[in-house]
């Protein structure tokens, strides 16, 4: 994981939720439109429906009455009331079958002939119902004597001194075609939209599924508001379980209800394609946005990256030169940059300090022995040539034993001071043991090493080195590779030289010649 990362993932996230609550709003919205505007629709329908059967209802009754005024003076001619069954049938269209009857219930005449009810007695209850109110009325569903599903509309037929003399019926056979058909049956089912029509009870009269007909429809909100004679929309199910966006109405005459329903899902069915589109459409801008957060989280980590980068080199070169190209442009990158500055030039201080202090003499200033080893070792893998010196003090125990140790050392600096005073800038002078010095010469031959070991020598001898009167030094040359290709026998043999110095009497320089 890093901040690059880290930054993308926040302000991505920052970005989808916007986006996807967009979305669900949106959705939300959409779905909801969608379902009012189908309930309103609905609603709308059910009451157009409602009114033109309220119509139908009370035209079909007018022409009952109308009829029954008719056949005041004509109930013992059974053909004029066969005709007038008939005519009223075939003229009006809202009945399938018209039923004559006494004031017993027996009945006198029919249309169409067919249903061979002739002399009988008729029992139903609307029928009784009607010759004990003397009243026109509307039947519930039943099952007529034919055997037909029927709704009966009666109406009585009475001499004018107000005898009652009989009724006129009209059946709509609810089960066949039928003027509620011809009526209700516009609307179109193929989305699986329908309507239905229920008496003041609940029970079916009119439905598209004919086996329908005549059930009580209970739970159901919408039927048990609109038997009420309440109007208004609600979400159903149905006998189905399909959920149904349902608008319903009351028809006035007769406390029937016109329910007209559509299925939820098929007015749903547009909104996934609505959500595609709105996605779609939003989709090149989230797009865009991503790479422009991809681009901004890249610009804010880099400079930080770049830090780290160089927090984990620190120890390799070229790292401060890396860290000082970083463009550091906002305050956290900036001053970690001059931190991590001053903290590597601190760094390299100490380690090239160290570097020194590792090499040097303290009490002289001069290389010490390793130092020495160091230069030798680069000299010969240059193969570059040079001479050695070596030097010691002549009786430096009498040094300190007359004037303290103290002074030995000051002694030992001063000599020091003479041994740098003579090199050149790439000569090594040394100090490689208590007393005893090397003087590395880089290029340098056995003679030309001899006449820098003599000056030295002089210059000694000849150096105040108060309070001691007089210092001298004893000297032995070597070079490589011209007294060996040895390195080791080239330093013993300059050692063995000093040697030689000091037993041929001290405050001289011996030079080394190989056997011929
Ligand atoms: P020779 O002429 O034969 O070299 O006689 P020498 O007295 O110089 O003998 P040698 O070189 O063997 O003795 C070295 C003496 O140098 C021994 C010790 O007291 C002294 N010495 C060594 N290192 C130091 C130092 O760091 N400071 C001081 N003051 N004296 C040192
Ligand atoms: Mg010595
Ligand atoms: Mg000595």
């Amino acid at each position: 994981m890093d901040l690059r990362k880290l930054i993308l993932a926040l302000a991505l996230l920052g970005a989808f939720i916007p986006f996807a609550k967009t979305l669900h709003a949106s959705y939300q919205v959409q779905r909801q439109q969608l379902l009012d505007s189908t309930l309103e629709s609905n609603l709308a329908y059910a009451t157009k429906l409602a009114k033109s059967t309220d119509d139908f209802v009370q035209s079909a009754q007018l022409q009952l009455d109308y009829t029954a005024q008719l056949l005041v003076d004509e109930m013992d001619d059974p053909a004029r009331l066969d005709t007038e069954a008939a005519r009223l049938r075939l003229t009006s269209k809202s009945f399938n079958s018209i039923v004559i009857f006494d004031n017993t219930g027996k009945v006198l005449a029919t249309s169409p002939e067919t249903l061979q009810l002739q002399g009988k007695v008729l029992a139903s209850a609307a029928v009784r119902e009607s010759i004990r109110s003397r009243q026109p009325l509307i039947s519930r569903p039943y099952l007529s004597a034919a055997g037909n599903f029927i709704v009966l509309m009666v109406s009585p037929i009475r001499d004018p001194r107000g005898g009652f003399l009989g009724a006129i019926g009209g059946a709509i056979h609810l089960q066949k075609e039928n003027i509620l058909d011809r009526l209700l049956g516009q609307h179109f089912y193929h989305d699986g939209s329908y309507l239905y029509v229920v008496d003041s009870e609940g029970r079916i009269i009119y439905h598209p599924d004919l086996s329908r007909i005549g059930k009580v429809v209970a739970g159901n909100q919408a039927v048990a508001d609109v038997t009420r004679g309440g109007s208004g929309t609600a979400s159903i199910v149905n006998s189905k379980g399909k959920v149904m966006l349902a608008g319903y109405a009351p028809v006035a005459a007769t406390g029937w209800g016109v329910i007209a329903q559509r299925p939820r899902d098929v007015t749903l069915a547009p909104l996934t394609s609505l959500m595609r589109t709105v996605f779609v459409k939003t989709l090149p801008l989230a797009l865009v946005t991503v790479l422009l957060l991809w681009w901004c989280a890249r610009i804010i980590a880099h400079p930080l990256r770049m830090l780290a980068y160089g927090a984990r080199n620190m120890d390799q070169p070229g790292t401060s030169q890396r860290i000082r190209s970083v463009r550091s442009w906002y305050f956290e990158s900036r001053e970690l940059k001059k931190a991590m500055l001053l903290g590597i030039g601190l760094f390299q201080k100490s380690i090239s300090k160290l570097r020194e202090d590792v090499n040097t003499d303290p009490l002289t200033g001069l290389g010490n022995r390793r130092h020495l080893q160091a230069r030798v070792q680069e000299l010969q893998e240059r193969a570059t040539p040079f001479a050695v010196v070596s030097l010691d003090i002549d009786h430096f125990k009498r040094v300190n034993d007359t004037w303290g140790h103290d002074v030995g050392d000051l002694v030992l600096k001063q000599l020091a001071m003479h041994m740098q005073d003579i090199s050149r800038v790439d000569d090594a002078p040394c100090r490689v043991g208590g007393e005893e010095f090397v003087l590395l010469l880089p290029g340098a031959s056995v003679a030309s090493a001899a006449q820098v070991a003599e000056r030295l020598r002089l210059q000694i001898e000849r150096a105040n080195m108060a309070p001691v009167d007089r210092v001298t030094v004893s000297l032995g040359v070597s070079a490589w590779p011209e007294s060996s290709q040895d390195i080791a026998t080239v330093f013993k043999t300059a050692d063995e030289m000093l040697y030689v110095a000091k037993r041929g009497g001290r405050n001289r320089v011996e030079i080394y010649t190989p056997p011929a």
